[in-house]
C-alpha cells in the first residue's frame, strides 16, 4: 500500500541525517522509524505498520494528526501573506491576535514569539536580567533552577537544565546557574509527609537564596511538571509554597509550561493547575500542537512597564518571532483545545491512564507510576526494595523500546522507564490500548 521507498530512504537517512538526542553509533546498524502519516492518535510508518503515538510526537500534537483544518488555515495564510516580522513595529493579524488571545487565557499580559521552547526560554531568562538592570538592579543576574530540570539546549536554556547527560562534553556554560532540588517524592524525599516535604524543598531553597545573595538573583525558573527530567510531579502545595519565598525576596518566577501549556495536565495551564501566577512564562509545543514551530513568551504587566522604558530599544528577537502562518496555525489549534475541551479530556482519561498502569507497582521491577493529565512515568527498577536502577549495560531502554514498538506503541523509552504522553485527544479505549501494551512490554521485558 505504501508508495514510499523505505530501505532507500533508511540509506538516505543514515548516510546524511544526524539525529537528536539519538546514538549515532547505533542509529547506523538500526536505521530510522519512518512515519508517513497520522490521524487522531494513531501515525502510520512506511511500511504501513500503525501505533498508538503514546508521546504525542514530542509532548506536543495536543489536538491529535489528520486536522485538515489547520492545515487549511496555514494554506490561506501563506497565499496572502507568506511572511513579515514583527521587528521594527511591523505586525500582521495572526500575531496581533493570537498575543490578544494568550493575553485572554494566561495571568500574563504581553508576548513576544519565537519558534520553539528553547528559544522562549532564552528569551524569558534575558528579559529578567533586563528588567532588573533597568530597575538599577543589574547586580541581579542569578538564575536557580531545579535538578532534572528540562529547560532546552541553547546555552541560557541548557545552563538552567538539571540533567547532566545534555551538558556533558560541551564545553563551558554561561556563569550564574544555581540547582536546587526538585519536588520528586520517589527518589528525594527522606521519608517525610507531604508537608514536610515541601518545607524541606522550601528551606533548601531559602538556603540557597541566602547562599546566593537575593540582591544576586534575577530568576527561578521552573517547569510546573518536570517533563523530560522524568515526569516529576510536585505535591499539590509545592507552586504555593515556592512562589511567596521568590516574592518575598524579589525573585522573579519563569514557569516553563512548554509541555504543561495547553492542557496537558488537565488544565489549560499548569499554573491554574497548582494555583500559582508567574511573572514570565514561556510557551511552545501544544501552541500549534506542532503543526508548525512556534513559541511565545508572556511577561506580567509589571514588567512590560519596565521594559518600555522612553529611552531604550527592546534588542531581541528572532526572525521568526511572530511568524504569521505559525500564529494563525496557533490561533486554530487553541479554537480546537477549547472547543472539543480538551483540558477536561487530559484530566479524565489520565486518571484512568493512571489508576491502569497503577496495577504495575506490584510487578518486582517497577519502583514507581507517577501522573498528572497526560503526562506519566512507568520507573523501572533492578531493584525495588534498594530503588537500584538499571545500569546502562542492561539495555533495558532499547528492549522496551522494541517491545513496545513490535506491539504498536511509540514512546519514550529509556533505562529509567516509559514515558507517556499521548495527544489529548485520545479516548477511553485507546487509553486501555495504550496501557494493556505498556503492561505486556514491562512484563516481556523486566524479569
Ligand atoms: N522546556 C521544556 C519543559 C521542554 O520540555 C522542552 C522540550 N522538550 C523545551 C523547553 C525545549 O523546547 P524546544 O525543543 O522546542 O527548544
Amino acid at each position: 500500500m505504501s508508495s514510499f521507498n523505505t530501505e532507500q530512504l533508511i540509506e538516505q537517512d543514515i548516510a546524511h541525517m544526524f539525529h537528536p538526542v539519538t546514538n549515532l553509533h547505533r542509529h547506523r546498524k538500526t536505521g530510522p522509524l519512518v512515519l508517513v502519516s497520522g490521524q487522531g492518535v494513531r501515525v502510520t510508518d512506511s511500511s504501513g505498520k500503525s501505533y498508538i503515538d503514546g508521546f504525542a510526537g514530542l509532548w506536543n500534537v495536543n489536538v491529535g494528526h489528520g486536522r485538515t483544518e489547520i492545515a487549511e488555515v496555514a494554506r490561506d495564510q501563506m497565499a496572502r501573506l507568506a511572511f513579515q516580522p514583527t521587528f521594527f513595529g511591523l505586525a500582521t493579524p495572526p500575531a496581533i491576535e493570537l498575543s490578544s488571545k494568550l493575553a485572554s487565557m494566561l495571568p500574563q499580559q504581553h508576548f513576544q514569539f519565537t519558534s520553539g521552547g528553547a528559544e522562549s526560554n532564552e528569551t524569558a531568562l534575558k528579559i529578567a536580567r533586563y528588567y532588573w538592570a533597568l530597575s538599577g538592579k543589574p547586580q541581579k543576574q542569578k538564575i536557580i533552577s531545579r535538578r532534572m530540570a528540562y529547560h532546552g539546549i541553547a546555552m541560557g536554556a541548557l545552563a538552567a537544565t538539571g540533567v547532566a547527560a545534555y551538558w556533558q562534553d560541551f564545553g563551558q556554560l554561561p556563569s550564574g546557574f544555581v540547582h536546587v532540588a526538585p519536588p520528586f517524592d520517589y527518589r528525594a524525599n527522606p521519608g517525610l509527609s507531604e508537608t514536610e516535604f515541601i518545607a524541606h524543598l522550601v528551606s533548601d531553597l531559602e538556603t540557597t537564596i541566602e547562599r546566593e545573595g537575593a540582591d544576586a538573583i534575577a530568576a527561578m525558573i521552573g517547569e510546573p511538571v518536570q517533563g523530560a527530567g522524568g515526569v516529576v510531579i510536585p505535591p499539590e502545595a509545592y507552586w504555593k509554597a515556592i512562589s511567596p519565598v521568590l516574592k518575598k525576596h524579589d525573585i522573579l518566577l519563569i514557569a516553563d509550561e512548554v509541555i504543561t501549556g495547553f492542557g496537558r495536565t488537565g488544565e489549560m495551564f499548569a499554573q491554574t493547575t497548582y494555583g500559582f501566577s508567574a511573572d514570565i512564562v514561556a510557551l511552545a509545543k501544544g501552541i500549534t500542537s506542532g503543526y508548525v514551530p512556534v513559541g511565545a513568551v508572556g511577561i506580567s504587566s509589571q514588567i512590560f512597564e519596565c521594559l518600555a522604558t522612553p529611552d531604550r530599544m527592546f534588542m531581541h528577537g528572532f526572525t521568526y518571532s511572530g511568524h504569521p502562518v505559525g500564529c494563525a496555525v496557533a490561533l486554530a489549534n487553541i479554537d480546537i483545545i477549547e472547543r472539543e475541551k480538551l483540558p477536561d479530556n487530559a484530566r479524565e482519561r489520565g486518571l484512568q491512564l493512571l489508576a491502569g498502569l497503577k496495577a504495575l507497582e506490584s510487578h518486582e521491577h517497577v519502583g514507581n507510576v507517577r501522573g498528572k493529565g497526560l503526562m506519566a512515568f512507568v520507573e523501572v527498577v533492578s531493584e525495588k526494595a534498594t530503588k537500584t536502577a538499571y545500569d546502562g549495560a542492561s539495555g533495558i531502554g532499547g528492549k522496551l523500546q522494541a517491545a513496545t514498538r513490535k506491539r504498536g506503541l511509540i514512546t519514550r523509552c529509556s533505562d529509567v522507564g516509559i514515558a507517556i504522553a499521548p495527544p489529548l485527544v485520545i479516548s477511553t479505549s485507546e487509553i486501555d490500548e495504550l496501557v494493556s501494551i505498556v503492561v505486556a512490554s514491562i512484563k516481556e521485558v523486566c524479569h
